[in-house]
């Protein structure tokens, strides 16, 4: 239990009733019943406090590209990490990113150090905080491959420092989801250089004719099966999943893993479109999509 007392005035970087559907790239959401965006660590913690003293839940927010807050909003406090949480340090051998920084941003850096390692990064719009709780990944790499520590808050307010070989990283998963307490601040990286990964503008490029970049999505809905070799993007297009809809979340016609928000879907449209998908996929295949997504 926090025993700092929070002095009113320094928490008026905290909103009421924040629609969410700002903040994440689907556009769906409800309000948060408290929201800040804080610039500083000083401000993070004062409103982790603040968030323990009037015992409300939490919930924190990189660039919302994983994410399908529901429509009744969430009723506690969503922190989003502000601009000021986006420095990023380069030495030549090691990168430090602060968790807002947009993952291009590390590609970019990486690559005019003279490393590709992170070109597999290009077009996954996320932040180092939100990258490393989903562990994105793609091209066969995943960000925690180049991992060698990372901060985070508690919720008490205190910061941990985490050596990667400490922690165990999977598939699209870190110990970090579930965790809604635990805020990453800042993540360090090795820059490998006997890669020769694709250019970046050749990645984005397979990705643009791969993946729907023009309508409001959140990316792969569902992660790929380990029980069957196929792919959930397969195993949707064989049950007729592209084109399917449910009010105006519709499956992606390029890509069965994509749904997407042909303006104003709601959360519960695009909910129930995954639910009916989950079903037509374990009808005719007998294996259980589970979603990457993260639902709020
Ligand atoms: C068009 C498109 C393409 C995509 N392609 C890919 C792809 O190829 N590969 C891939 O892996 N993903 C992909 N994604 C999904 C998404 O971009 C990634 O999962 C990304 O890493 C999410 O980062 P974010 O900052 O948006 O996190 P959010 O969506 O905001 O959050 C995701 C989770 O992380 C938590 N979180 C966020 N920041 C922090 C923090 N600082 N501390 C603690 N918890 C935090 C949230 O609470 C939530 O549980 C794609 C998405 C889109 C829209």
């Amino acid at each position: 239990m926090v025993s700092t007392v929070v002095d009113r005035r320094e928490l008026d970087i905290i909103e009421k009733d924040v629609p969410l559907s700002g903040f994440t790239t689907w556009n769906v959401g409800g309000p948060a019943r408290y929201f800040c965006q804080p610039e500083s660590l000083d401000q993070l913690q004062k409103a982790i406090v603040f968030a323990d003293e009037f015992d409300l839940d939490t919930i924190f927010l990189g660039n919302g590209s994983n994410l399908l807050v529901s429509d009744e909003g969430f009723d506690g406090l969503a922190v989003r990490l502000g601009p000021g949480f986006g420095d990023l340090e380069n030495d030549g051998d090691r990168i430090r990113a602060s968790a807002g920084t947009p993952l291009y941003k590390l590609a970019d850096v990486s690559n005019k150090a003279g490393s590709s390692c992170f070109n597999f990064l290009t077009g996954i719009p996320g932040t180092v905080g939100g990258g490393l709780v989903m562990n994105a990944g793609a091209f066969g790499s995943e960000i925690s491959d180049y991992l060698t520590e990372f901060s985070y808050l508690d919720p008490s307010g205190d910061v941990h420092e985490v050596s990667r070989k400490d922690v165990r990283f999977n598939y699209r998963s870190s110990p970090f989801q579930g965790c809604p307490d635990k805020i990453v601040l800042e993540a360090e990286f090795k820059l490998e250089r006997g890669e020769s990964q694709p250019d970046m503008s050749e990645i984005l490029e397979q990705r643009r004719e791969k993946f729907p970049y023009s309508k409001p999505s959140a990316g792969s809905v569902f992660k790929n099966p380990t029980e069957v070799d196929m792919t959930a993007g397969q195993l949707l297009d064989e049950v007729g999943a592209k084109g399917f809809s449910v009010g105006n979340a519709a499956v992606s016609h390029q890509h069965a893993n994509f749904i997407l928000n042909k303006g104003h879907a709601t959360a519960k449209n695009i909910q129930k479109a995954i639910d009916i998908l989950r079903d037509r996929v374990y009808k005719e295949f007998g294996v259980t999509l589970v979603t990457e997504i993260v639902v709020i």
